[in-house]
């Protein structure tokens, strides 16, 4: 089983994603882990996209799905999680053709909605439990890119709620709940 996590930053996108990871065996393929990954490791595609990346803005359709294609080549396990991916129509045209490039579908496209007023608290406390437990807050994490991120969602990637909602993928949940309230939920979805 492939599933699709969309949502806003802030969402609990990877979070659940971690959940379904333990539960059901799945593979998490989130690219905004993989581009910090690069980041870190100081690759030249690391250094590319630090920029852009920490003011906020989406990197480019042809490096993300770079990233995921190297993913789909290997064990598929309980199925993909596709975390934070696709973020764009492009994207999600491209992921259409990598999973029918290698025989697979994509079984589910779920929407965690949640307030902006929400997203804005939860992110200002991730940065400040980082902190808090002696590590570094994201380098996006603060209110200057996180309403560039905001703007990126509403602009490039919510046009995917009416595009999985076409094709008959979506459903969307209340991911204001509880985290083992939205994990029930996203267990009714998959069944
Ligand atoms: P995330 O951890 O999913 O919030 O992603 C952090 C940052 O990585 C985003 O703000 C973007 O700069 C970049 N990023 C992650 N995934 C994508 C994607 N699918 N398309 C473009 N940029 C992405």
């Amino acid at each position: 089983m492939n599933i699709i996590l969309l949502g806003p930053p802030g969402a609990g996108k990877g979070t659940q994603a971690g959940r379904l990871v333990e539960k059901r065996d799945m593979i998490q393929l989130s690219t905004g882990d993989m581009l910090r990954a690069a980041k870190t490791s100081g690759t030249e595609m690391g250094k590319k996209v630090a920029e852009v990346m920490d003011r906020g803005e989406l990197v480019t359709d042809e490096i993300v799905i770079g990233l995921i294609r190297e993913q789909l080549e290997g064990d598929k396990k309980g199925g993909f999680i596709f975390d934070g991916f696709p973020r764009t129509l492009a994207q999600a045209d491209a992921l259409a053709d990598l999973l029918a490039e290698c025989g697979e579908t994509l079984d589910a496209v779920i929407e965690m909605q949640v307030d902006d007023e929400v997203l804005v608290h939860r992110i200002v406390n991730r940065a400040k439990e980082a902190v808090a437990n002696g590590g570094a807050a994201r380098a996006d994490d603060n209110a200057e890119s996180l309403k560039v991120r905001l703007m990126a969602y509403y602009k490039q990637t919510a046009p995917l709620i009416g595009y999985y909602h076409a094709k008959g993928n979506l459903t969307s949940i209340d991911g204001l709940a509880s985290m083992d309230e939205v994990e029930a939920s996203v267990a009714d979805v998959l069944g």
